[in-house]
């Protein structure tokens, strides 16, 4: 398999400020020790509750963040600590496509100043060849040559996700995050911009991140899927593994409350208690024990490391060593 982006011990910890001389109090874990591999042409799901990191680490990936610890290989190449000016070729090929087409489309801009930004800050193209670019992609993402003139708010959530879409492509990137692309939208819509992504994906040889707190959409674009709690990788594989035969507790407490089509395996849902920890302050040991219903004594005092289970399977918990 071919490595498009590789990231190796990630971290990402926010100061907590306190007291009247906003000194560091404390740390927020968003992004603890991940390490992952995405393959050129697929999409990975990244899976998990707010709160897990998810967001923050495709910041960090895109270098939109700086990693507080950690590396981070784009094409075999480490951005970790290159400068902005340094990035700035690579940039163009990293794009990221934001949840909420509402807060991301400057609303004073009209639809074709919106798409010939990207082109303006990282190109050399002249006006004429701008032009170009942005009639292809218009039609590429569903959209009339006549709509360049009009404003976002002109436009239905569904479509004003085509225009940053439209936004996030036209400089023909190689790798897109989506940070929950269809999660703002109504359900009826989805599907279709979910379609058309995959569409694109195929026509445009992209490679997704695709991050989202809903299984039934992350399973319906993914190849593989990584579940994150607490700023950690819990579980990754392809996708008919982890739907079919998921290893890791919350994992399988997350997929016990999607509905199944199969009447025949029909799961028995699986209730967790208590909610979420603080990234700040995270259980000793598996992060998960808090709410697992598996746990055992080894689950407070050591932490699992992902183990590969065969089949690009790889789950971090006791239960597996
Ligand atoms: Fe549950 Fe222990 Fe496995 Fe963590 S390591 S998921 S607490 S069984
Ligand atoms: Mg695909």
């Amino acid at each position: 398999n071919d490595t498009i982006l590789e990231v190796n011990n990630l971290k990402k910890y926010f100061p907590i400020k306190g007291g009247v001389l906003r000194r560091t109090v404390g740390h927020v874990k968003a992004v603890d020790d991940v390490s992952l591999k995405v393959f050129r042409g697929e999409t990975l799901g990244i899976v998990g509750e707010s709160g897990s990191g998810k967001s923050t680490l495709g910041r960090v990936i895109l270098r939109l963040l700086s990693p507080t610890d950690g590396q981070i290989l784009f094409e075999n190449e480490d951005i970790t600590s290159k400068s902005n000016r340094q990035l700035r070729p690579i940039r163009k090929d990293m794009q990221i496509v934001f949840q909420d087409p509402y807060a991301s489309l400057n609303p004073s801009m009209s639809v074709q100043e919106l798409i010939e930004e990207p082109l303006i800050v990282q190109t050399n193209l002249d006006k004429n060849e701008r032009k170009k670019k942005v009639n292809e992609i218009l039609d590429k993402v569903g959209l009339r040559t006549s709509d360049q003139l009009k404003y976002p708010h002109e436009f239905s959530g569904g479509q004003r996700q085509r225009i940053s879409i439209a936004r996030a492509l036209v400089l023909n990137p190689k790798f897109v995050v989506c940070d929950e692309p269809v999660s703002a939208l109504d359900v009826s819509i989805q599907a279709q911009v979910l379609n058309l992504m995959a569409d694109l994906q195929d026509e445009l040889n992209l490679t997704y991140l695709f991050i989202s707190h809903d299984l039934s959409v992350v399973k319906h674009i993914s190849d593989r899927v990584a579940v994150m709690y607490l700023g950690r990788i819990a579980e990754v594989a392809p996708k008919r593994e982890i739907y079919e035969k998921p290893l890791h507790p919350y994992t399988q407490a997350l997929l016990s409350s999607i509905p199944t089509v199969d009447k025949n395996s029909r799961r028995e849902k699986i209730i967790l208690q208590g909610d979420l920890p603080s990234p700040s302050n995270p259980p000793s040991g598996c992060p998960f024990r808090t709410r697992c219903p598996k746990a055992f004594d080894l689950c407070s005092e050591v932490r699992p490391e992902l183990k590969d289970m065969g089949n690009n399977h790889y789950v971090a918990c006791h239960l597996y060593e």
